[in-house]
C-alpha cells in the first residue's frame, strides 16, 4: 500500500460526482484501503479476489463501481422482464439484509434509476417474488433462496454482468457448494466476477481459479483484527460460567459476542447468565428470523448485553 493510494479521495479512484456527493452526505471522508484498491480495477472491468474481513469497507468496495455501471450504461434491465443485471450472493440472511442496505443507502438519491432486492430464505417467499416483479439491476441473495426464485420464473440469471461472491469461505463452509455451483451453471459465460473472502482454504482458491479470469488480487488485513487482543483463561470444566459471569461484570462488558458449539450449550449459557443477573439472549439457527432480527436490535441497542 502506498500513501498515495492512502490519501485518495473517492473521486481521485474515479468514482462520478452522483455516486462522491452520496458518500459525502454518508460522512464517508476517506477510502478504506480495500476501497482505494479495489474500486479502479474494478471500474476497469476486471475480475477481482479480495482478502478483506468485514469491518474492511469491502462492501462499498464492490457496490459503489457496480451502481457506477447501472448509471453510466443508462439502462435497467427493471423495465425489461424478469431479468437481474448485477448478483451479490452472501452466505447468511444477515448479511444479505445488511449489504442490501448499505447499496440501497449508497443510491438511495438514485432510487427511482436503481432497483436493489434481497432475497434469503427463513422468511415468506411472496413478498420477495412481488418486489422481483418486473426485473431488477441488483439482487443480494443467499444461494438456496436464489434458485427457490429462479425455479419458480421468478427471476432469470441469463443477463448477469455482475458477479460478486461475499465471504466465500463462509459460504463454502456452510455446505453451500452444490448451491453455488447450480447458480453458476445458469450465468452467462461472459461477466465480471468479484470475489470476496476473509480466508483463503483450498476450496476457496479453486472456486478462485475456476472462476475468474486474470484476476487483479487485493489482499489486506481488517482494521479490527490489528485493535482485537486475545487472551486465554485456564480454568475448570464446572467453573466456566462463573469465571464468565466475573469477568463481564468485573469489566462491565457491554456488547459482549460468546460463541459456543452448539445450540443446547448456547441455550443453557444463556440461562445460566441470565440468572446471575445478566441480560443474554441466544442466536442460533432454531430461532425464526422475527426472534434473530429482534436480537440483534437488541444487542445493538445495548439493552441486550450479551449475545
Ligand atoms: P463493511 O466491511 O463493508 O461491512 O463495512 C463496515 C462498515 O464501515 C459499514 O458500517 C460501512 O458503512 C462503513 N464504511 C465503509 N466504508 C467507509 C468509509 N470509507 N468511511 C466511513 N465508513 C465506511
Amino acid at each position: 500500500m502506498t500513501d498515495k493510494t492512502q490519501q485518495a479521495t473517492f473521486a481521485d479512484l474515479g468514482l462520478i460526482p452522483a455516486l462522491v456527493e452520496r458518500l459525502e452526505v454518508l460522512e464517508y471522508s476517506q477510502p478504506t484501503p480495500i476501497q482505494s484498491h479495489a474500486i479502479p480495477h474494478v471500474l476497469d472491468g476486471r475480475d477481482m479476489v479480495g482478502g478483506a474481513n468485514t469491518g474492511s469497507g469491502k462492501t462499498a468496495a464492490f457496490s459503489l463501481p457496480i451502481l457506477q455501471k447501472i448509471l453510466q450504461q443508462g439502462e435497467s434491465n427493471a423495465r425489461r422482464g424478469n431479468f437481474v443485471s448485477h448478483l451479490i450472493l452472501v452466505p447468511t440472511r444477515e448479511l444479505a439484509s445488511q449489504v442490501a442496505y448499505n447499496v440501497k443507502s449508497y443510491s438511495y438519491h438514485l432510487r427511482d434509476k436503481i432497483k436493489t432486492v434481497a432475497v434469503f430464505g427463513g422468511v415468506s417467499v411472496n413478498p420477495q417474488m412481488q418486489a422481483l416483479r418486473g426485473g431488477c439491476d441488483i439482487i443480494v441473495a443467499t444461494p438456496g433462496r436464489l434458485l427457490d426464485l429462479v425455479s419458480s420464473n421468478a427471476i432469470k440469471l441469463d443477463q448477469v454482468k455482475t458477479l460478486v461472491l461475499d465471504e466465500a469461505d463462509r459460504m463454502l463452509s456452510l455446505g453451500f457448494t452444490e448451491e453455488l455451483n447450480k447458480i453458476l451453471a445458469l450465468l452467462p459465460e461472459k461477466k465480471q466476477t468479484l470475489l470476496f473472502s476473509a480466508t483463503f482454504p483450498d476450496k476457496v482458491t479453486t472456486l478462485a481459479q475456476h472462476l475468474l479470469n486474470d484476476p487483479v488480487e487485493v489482499q489486506l488485513q481488517s482494521a479490527e483484527a490489528s485493535t482485537l487482543v486475545q487472551r486465554v483463561f485456564s480454568v475448570n470444566k464446572g467453573e466456566k460460567t462463573a469465571v464468565l459471569a466475573h469477568l463481564i461484570k468485573q469489566h462491565q462488558w457491554r456488547q459482549t459476542l460468546i460463541f459456543v458449539n452448539a445450540k443446547n450449550a448456547c441455550n443453557h449459557l444463556a440461562q445460566k447468565l441470565s440468572k446471575r443477573g445478566i441480560t443474554a439472549e441466544v442466536f442460533h439457527g432454531d430461532k425464526g428470523q422475527g426472534a434473530r432480527t429482534r436480537v440483534l436490535e437488541g444487542f445493538k441497542s445495548g439493552e441486550i448485553q450479551v449475545l
